[in-house]
């Protein structure tokens, strides 16, 4: 397996295997970079194909944090990492608190997060071993009430801000109601923002495998439900992609017929030349990165034992004002806006760390 040829390699300074005969324990940590300060970014298992689809995974996620908690203006680096196996099977309370071994041998340049296959109660045990994990402590939420570690309600909040934004620049108006808004996955994140959308007064389009998620839209958001791959064709004004990644591709640009393209996914476009399509056929849409990022601000306050949500959510408030300033940009300099959200990531890169108020 080659490693500083491999097509995703981007000076990552570190790239760790770990395993555990004992629990099975197979892992790869990628730290991407340092510059900004310990690398974060979550703990992804997953049943990978082969070796080398998790280090590539490894290697292009990690790569992405840097860009996540730079832009965000966090004082980040990128990381992430992989456990290899189907979690349903695999995973143990032995080989998380190994898994947390291996972190603790990092000596914090990479903090670990949940992110797909795993969860809180899993940060939990991981932190059995070592300080070196974050998104598992009970915070104050901004209610008053309680809130576990979990960020998807912090990304929500980001994402319909991001949202916001996009119908700020694009229809030159604060509110969103009446608009029609497709939402792909009515997971952690899709239904919080599903909420945010409805209290505003959107109409709700959505779609998911999970039926009792769609009931409950139904029941209480009054969301029209459709088929998985019908979502796409909808007579809609906004596409919001919250469950996998590439669902924004040549095949369903055919059918989406939207203004705006903003939603939780990680890795919305398949490739950057779907991004310049949108940006030619006038699309807008808004880097997934930048608005998803309300997760990553929230974990990373809560690392740094700097958790208040107040402050937390006027950070996250800040996701409004660089997509605003990405839109722009893009508009002024005829730059699609996935293209540009890297040079302005690289920009804050360079600006030195940020400070938390
Ligand atoms: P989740 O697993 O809770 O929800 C995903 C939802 O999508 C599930 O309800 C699932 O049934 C549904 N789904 C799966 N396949 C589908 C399909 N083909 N069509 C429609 N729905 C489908 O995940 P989540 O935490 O809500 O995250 C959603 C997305 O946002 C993911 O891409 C994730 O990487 C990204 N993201 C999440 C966070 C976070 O804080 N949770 C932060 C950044 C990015």
């Amino acid at each position: 397996m080659s490693f500083f040829t491999h097509k995703d390699f981007d000076n990552h300074e570190q790239v760790c295997y770990f395993s555990d005969q004992d629990s099975g324990l197979k892992a790869i940590i990628a730290v991407h970079n340092t510059q900004l300060g310990p690398s974060l970014g979550g703990t992804r298992f997953f049943d990978y194909a082969s070796d080398e689809d998790a280090l590539t995974d490894a290697l292009r996620l990690s790569r992405g944090m840097t860009y996540k908690s730079a832009m965000a203006r966090l004082p980040l680096g990128g990381g992430k990492s992989v456990i290899i196996g189907n979690p349903k099977t695999l995973k143990s309370e032995a080989l998380l608190k190994a898994f947390g071994n291996a972190l603790e041998r990092l000596n914090g340049i990479y903090v670990a997060a949940e992110d797909s296959g795993t969860s809180v109660p899993d940060m939990k045990v991981i932190h059995q071993q070592t300080e070196h994990v974050t998104g598992y402590h009970e915070k104050v939420a901004s209610d008053g009430g309680s809130k576990s570690g979990d960020p998807s309600p912090a990304t929500a909040y980001g994402c319909y801000l991001g949202i916001k934004a996009a119908v700020k620049h694009k229809f030159k108006r604060d509110d969103i109601a009446g608009l029609r808004i497709g939402v792909q996955g009515l997971g952690n994140v899709g239904y919080r923002l599903a909420e945010f959308l409805h209290q505003d007064g959107a109409h709700i389009i959505a779609c998911d495998l999970n039926e009792a998620a769609l009931e409950k839209a139904k029941q209480e958001l009054n969301a029209e439900i459709v088929g998985l791959n019908d979502i796409y064709s909808q007579p809609m004004d906004i596409f919001a992609p919250c469950a996998m990644g590439a669902t924004v591709n040549p095949e369903t640009l055919k059918q989406l017929n939207v203004t705006i393209i903003a939603g939780s996914a990680n890795n919305q476009l398949d490739t950057l030349k779907t991004g310049e399509e949108l940006h030619t056929s006038g699309t807008l849409y808004a880097p997934d990165y930048v608005i998803n990022a309300g997760g990553i601000i929230d974990v990373c306050y809560e690392h740094l034992g700097l958790y208040e949500a107040e402050k937390v959510n006027k950070h996250i408030e800040g996701i409004y004002d660089t997509l605003i300033e990405i839109f722009e940009r893009s508009e002024k300099d005829n730059i699609p806006t996935a293209l540009l959200a890297d040079t302005i990531a690289r920009e804050r890169l360079n600006q030195g760390v940020p400070t938390l108020a």
